[in-house]
C-alpha cells in the first residue's frame, strides 16, 4: 500500500516533486494561495514572476523539452538605454548571455505539470502547525487537519521558520540559519507595460534600459507573438504606482509611449506567502543550499532556496526535486 506524504506549497518545486514521487506515494498537496505556482505567476501571456531560462540550465530545458513547449529568445536586437539624469545614451551591451522565454509564458510549465498530475491539491490550506508523534504527523491550516507518514516543506527557508509552528520544536541553529536566507526575488516589484506597438524595435532599440532615476531600473522587451510589451523591475525605494511608470517611458522613448494598452504592476514585497519583512531588502544573488531534515528523516525540505545548483533560480526548484526523489523513491 502507498503511504501518505503531505507536499507544502504548490510552486514548481511542489508540482515536480509530486510528479517525480506520486507513483509511489500517496499525495496531498496543500497550497496556501487561491492557486498553484507559488512564484511563478503568468497573467494574459505576461510573466509576472519569472520569465527567464538559460542554455545551461539543463534539467529545467530538460522538461521544457519533455513536455513539448516552445521556447524563444529575449529579444535584443539594436542599442540599449542608459537613462541618466542629463537624458539618456544610447550603447550596445557586450557579453549578454542568450536568454529565453517559453511560449505562453512560464506557467505553461505549472500547467503541463499539473496536467500530468494524479494527486490531491488542496487550494487555500495555509498550513500552521506540524506536529510529529508515533511517526506519524499532523499538519494543522487554518481550515483542517491532515495527517500523513512523510513531509516535504516546499516553503521559502524563511516562511519555514516565521509562519509554521513545529513540535517537538526546530532546533535553534536550524531556525538561525534558514532566518539568515533571503527569499529570491521577494525584494523585487515587476510590471508589464502593454503598448499597441513595438515602437522601440521600429527604431532599433532592443528595449533594454538601465536608469539609476528610475522608478524603473531595468526595463526589457517582453513582446509575446500576440502583444508588444515592455517589462520593468522597480528600483527598491521607487513610487509604485502607473503614473510614474508612464512619466518614466515617456521620458526615455517620447510622446510615443504614451499609447499604453495595460499595465501589470505586482509588488512580491507584499506577497505574504513568498516574502517576509527581512527579505524586503534587495541583495545580491546569495549562494544556496540546505541539507536538511527533521523527525527521523521523514520530514525534509526542498525549494529551490535549498539547492546547491543555481538555487533562487527555476533551475533551482527542479533541481530540489530532482533531489527527493533520490531520497525517497
Ligand atoms: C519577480 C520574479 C522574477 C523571477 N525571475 C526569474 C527568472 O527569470 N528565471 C528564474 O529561473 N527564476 C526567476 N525567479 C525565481 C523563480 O520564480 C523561483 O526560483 C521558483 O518559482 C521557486 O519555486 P519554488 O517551488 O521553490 O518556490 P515557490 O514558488 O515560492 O513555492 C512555495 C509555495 O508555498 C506556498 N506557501 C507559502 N506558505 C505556505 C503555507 N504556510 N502553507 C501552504 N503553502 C504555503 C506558496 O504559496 C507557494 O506556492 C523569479 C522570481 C520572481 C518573484
Amino acid at each position: 500500500m502507498k503511504k501518505d506524504l503531505i507536499i507544502i506549497g504548490a510552486g514548481l518545486s511542489g508540482l515536480y516533486a509530486a510528479y517525480l514521487l506520486q507513483n509511489k506515494f500517496n499525495i496531498t498537496i496543500l497550497e496556501a494561495r487561491d492557486r498553484i505556482g507559488g512564484r511563478v505567476l503568468t497573467i494574459n501571456g505576461n510573466d509576472l514572476g519569472p520569465s527567464w531560462v538559460w542554455d545551461d540550465q539543463i534539467n529545467i530545458n530538460k522538461l521544457i523539452e519533455e513536455f513539448g513547449l516552445k521556447k524563444f529568445p529575449q529579444y535584443t536586437k539594436g542599442d540599449a538605454v542608459y537613462e541618466t539624469k542629463e537624458g539618456i545614451q544610447k550603447f550596445v551591451p557586450d557579453g549578454l548571455i542568450d536568454s529565453y522565454r517559453i511560449e505562453g509564458g512560464i506557467i505553461s510549465l505549472i500547467k503541463s505539470l499539473s496536467l500530468r498530475l494524479n494527486v490531491n491539491i488542496k487550494l487555500q490550506e495555509e498550513v500552521k502547525k506540524v506536529s510529529y508523534q508515533n511517526n506519524h504527523f499532523k499538519i494543522e491550516t487554518s481550515n483542517n487537519i491532515f495527517e500523513s507518514a512523510y513531509v516535504i516543506s516546499t516553503l521559502p527557508p524563511r516562511l519555514v521558520t516565521q509562519s509554521l509552528e513545529f513540535n517537538p520544536p526546530l532546533d535553534s541553529n536550524i531556525k538561525k540559519q534558514f532566518d539568515s536566507i533571503h527569499t529570491w526575488m521577494a525584494h523585487s516589484a515587476k510590471c508589464i507595460v502593454e503598448f499597441e506597438q513595438a515602437f522601440w524595435k521600429d527604431r532599433n532599440l532592443s528595449g533594454f534600459v538601465f536608469s539609476n532615476y528610475g522608478p524603473l531600473g531595468e526595463i526589457q522587451d517582453a513582446s509575446t507573438k500576440n502583444s508588444s510589451a515592455l517589462v520593468g523591475f522597480f528600483h527598491e525605494k521607487a513610487i509604485i504606482t502607473e503614473d510614474e511608470v508612464k512619466k518614466q517611458l515617456i521620458k526615455i522613448f517620447g510622446e510615443v509611449a504614451k499609447n499604453v494598452k495595460k499595465i501589470y504592476i505586482l509588488d512580491w514585497r507584499e506577497e505574504r506567502y513568498t516574502s517576509t519583512k527581512k527579505d524586503r531588502k534587495m541583495v545580491n544573488h546569495p549562494e544556496y543550499g540546505i541539507c536538511e531534515t527533521l523527525y527521523d528523516d521523514k520530514f525534509y525540505f526542498i525549494g529551490t532556496e535549498t539547492s546547491f545548483i543555481d538555487g533562487g533560480y527555476l533551475e533551482g526548484a527542479v533541481m530540489s526535486a530532482l533531489y527527493i526523489k533520490t531520497q525517497l523513491a
